[in-house]
């Protein structure tokens, strides 16, 4: 949509990616449970009698061949490049773990970075600058993924620029070679975490966020400015946000779920209703906070739901669905 100006009143943009069966998957003889049906249309099979599952329709449905280009393409590209046009927007990579959140957002996220110096090029008359940082929430805590060593960050409202992160580290980009490598520092950062703490990936969230000004280069100083921050979320594993594990165990509520994953959904939920009235909890986890500027008000989302084509994943999937589907 041209603009975007009343972008609160476009829906979510909401797509399914199936990944292929793994190897090991595949060495356990486990069985492909979804039916990809057509481009919008996913539907469970039915093995072993399991109870069946009405069809599902999202705005796209990626089955297991859909490759990353095609993701990108028709699931994140529209939203990606209104920041070029002064609108916040957020791409949220959302499934258990193992369903192919990481790949999928590297990929979104290569893309994304391709695409938009593509229209810098394409935008002679426009000056950018680029503002890269990126961060990590653990357990509520805030990390710097450019400068681990700065501990925890806090989120502050300022007066002047509202929600603030704390000595968060911002790089202007040069270009996208300097831009590839600090995201490649983050993803060094990463795994650094990963082997500290067990299990970090499936716990934490992970945001990039870019952020991006332009002016018209004949008239300095002058309206036709722009602003707006671009968030790509590797979201922590969907399971945390239920009440059963991976396996389709019953859990007690506790360290187990995510407060952040919680509260987005809650978010999420409210947003899609569609309620300009009542209140939305955006305070009630770091996560919404972060991202409430990019969530409600002038601003454009996605979400790319992954999912394993695996029976023995089945509990997990539906509930991924269902979140889908209240999400749009
Ligand atoms: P998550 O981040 O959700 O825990 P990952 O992105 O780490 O999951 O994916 C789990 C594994 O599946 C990885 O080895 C990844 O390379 C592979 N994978 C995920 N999605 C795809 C895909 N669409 N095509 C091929 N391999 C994939
Ligand atoms: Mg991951």
């Amino acid at each position: 949509t041209p603009g975007g100006l009343k972008s609160r009143e476009e829906k979510i943009f909401v797509t399914v990616r199936v990944r292929p069966l793994s190897k090991k998957e595949c060495a356990l003889n486990d069985q492909v449970a979804w039916d990809c049906v057509d481009e919008k249309t996913i539907s469970s099979k039915h093995i072993n009698n399991d109870r069946s599952t009405a069809p599902y329709t999202f705005d796209r449905v990626f089955d297991p061949t859909c490759i990353t280009p095609l993701v990108y393409e028709e699931g994140a590209k529209d939203v990606t490049l209104s920041v070029l046009t002064g609108i916040n927007a957020t791409i949220f990579a959302y499934g258990q773990t193992s369903s192919g959140k990481t790949f999928t957002m590297r990929g979104i996220t290569e893309h994304a970075v391709q695409d938009i110096y593509e229209h810098i090029r394409n935008t002679p008359e426009r000056e950018f600058i680029l503002k890269f940082s990126a961060l990590e929430i653990y357990n509520e805590t805030i990390m710097d993924l450019l400068n681990r060593e700065s501990g925890p960050l806090r989120v502050l409202d300022d007066p002047e620029k509202g929600m603030v992160i704390e000595k968060l580290v911002e790089e202007v980009a040069k270009d996208s070679q300097h831009l590839r490598n600090l995201i490649g520092v983050c993803e060094a950062q990463r795994q650094v975490g990963e082997t500290s703490l067990n299990d970090t990936s499936s716990r934490s969230h992970q945001i990039i966020r870019l952020t991006v000004e332009s002016s018209l280069r004949e008239c300095s100083g002058c309206v036709k400015s722009y602003i707006a921050t671009l968030n790509l979320v590797d979201l922590a594993g969907s399971e945390r946000a239920s009440q059963t594990n991976v396996d389709g165990v019953r859990l007690k509520e506790g360290s187990h779920i995510n407060r952040s994953l919680l509260t987005l959904t809650t978010v999420i939920r409210k947003l899609s209703d569609g309620k300009r009235v009542g209140h939305i909890p955006y305070r009630d986890s770091k996560l919404t906070r972060i991202l409430q500027t990019s969530l409600g008000g002038n601003s454009r989302t996605a979400i790319i739901c992954t999912l394993s084509p695996a029976q023995s994943h089945m509990e997990q999937s539906r509930n991924t669905l269902m979140f889908a589907a209240r999400a749009k």
